[in-house]
């Protein structure tokens, strides 16, 4: 399966005695050494002659909506502490952190960032899920949202549904038809309490449309992501996770919700204009998905300078130096023929300062609820 591309290049006729080589191009095809170099191992070494330019800290000070207690590795003081010294280091104002916690753990979350940087973290709270089923579960859900809100959550997420349902994962799910969606009407009084509490919820819905093509010689993201596929499993459509997320906007037009990750939307930015155009509630951020935009610079810049309002910068990459100083020269270099994550190369947007302002922490500011615990 990871002979790809270079299996594919040289046809059954390579193995023939007296093989006549393919032209392609005008260049004759040959067999060789590259023929068995696999997928993974392909690193090519460029030898491109462009500036690379080194953004040590970005341009404006940035609020970043879209990070994780989890996947930052936080676990005590000293390792908030080491965190708001990268943040210093690269020109991170504030942190939004999706503590993934609800009940006693949120609060202890709570107390570790927001006793020791009031300022420069916001805590969000995630959905408790418990006995989905039962009667009131939408209230009683509603009512722990509202005591996290009162102990320092100003946003509810990053809820997940990638067709397991937002109670559900590959490993635990219910039936089709019983999972419990974003849509659903029993999370009218979470979504109604966030738009009385004046918070946003940050929802992850469906994933990138290649998770839902075969593993192959045509897949689009390289290996390293082949753990996210969906081929085959026993999720909704890409399609239909879309049509869901419309019906939540349509039904709760009072709620602010930031759909991440470009909406997973980001490979179709005329689509995912029309979705904007149609949902004033809808805004968006553009974490993890680097690679959508720097693989399509011309489109990408013209996108966020006409949605300047509606954008908002997030990283949801971990918290390492280099990974955000990457994203500044994405953001703000001309820089050429950037290493991506996927396996495709970008191309620095050149975003002029204002839009940077924007994007990098204005639109955070008017959106999320600042007000003090
Ligand atoms: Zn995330």
């Amino acid at each position: 399966m990871r002979l790809l591309a270079f299996v594919l290049l040289i046809p059954a006729a390579a193995q023939t005695p007296a093989p006549k080589p393919v032209m392609r191009y005008g260049v004759p095809v040959k067999a060789g050494p590259m023929d068995t170099v696999l997928l993974r191992d392909y690193d090519p070494e460029s030898s491109l002659a462009a500036p690379i330019t080194k953004l040590p800290k970005a341009r404006v000070p940035v609020i970043d909506v879209h990070t994780h207690t989890s996947m930052n590795n936080i676990k005590t003081r000293a390792d908030v502490d080491a965190w708001v010294r990268t943040m210093d280091e690269v020109g991170i104002d504030v942190s939004v952190v999706f503590t993934g916690a609800t009940g006693a753990e949120f609060d202890r979350q709570a107390d570790l960032y927001l006793k020791s940087h009031p300022s420069r973290f916001q805590v969000w709270t995630s959905l408790d899920t418990a006995r989905i089923e039962e009667p009131g579960y939408g209230d009683r859900a509603a009512a722990e949202l509202e005591r996290c809100y009162r102990k320092g959550a100003r946003g509810l997420g990053e809820i997940t549904d990638k067709g397991w349902g937002l109670d559900g994962g590959p490993d635990r799910h219910k039936a089709r038809g019983a999972r419990l969606h974003a849509d659903d009407p029993r999370l009218d009084p979470v979504w109604r309490k966030c738009a009385e509490l004046k918070i946003p919820v940050n929802m992850h819905i469906a994933d990138h449309p290649s998770c839902w093509r075969p593993l192959g010689p045509r897949q689009e993201r390289g290996p390293d992501f082949q753990a996210f596929s969906l081929y085959e499993k026993d999720v909704p459509s890409y399609e239909e996770l879309l049509g869901r997320r419309e019906k939540l906007l349509a039904r709760h037009p009072g709620t602010i919700f930031i759909l991440c990750h470009l909406s997973n939307q980001g490979n179709d930015l005329a689509g995912l204009s029309g979705i904007l155009d149609k949902y004033p509630n809808l805004y968006l951020d553009f974490s993890a998905r680097d690679y959508e935009l720097g693989r399509q610079p011309r489109a990408a810049a013209k996108f966020l300078s006409r949605y300047r309002n509606r954008l908002l910068f997030g990283t949801d990459m971990g918290r390492d130096a280099e990974m955000y100083r990457g994203w500044w020269r994405l953001m703000e270099s001309d820089d050429d023929y950037l290493p991506g994550r996927t396996g495709w190369r970008l191309y620095g947007l050149a975003l002029p300062v204002d839009l940077l302002r924007a994007l990098y922490a204005d639109n955070a500011r008017r959106l999320l609820n600042w007000t003090r615990p």
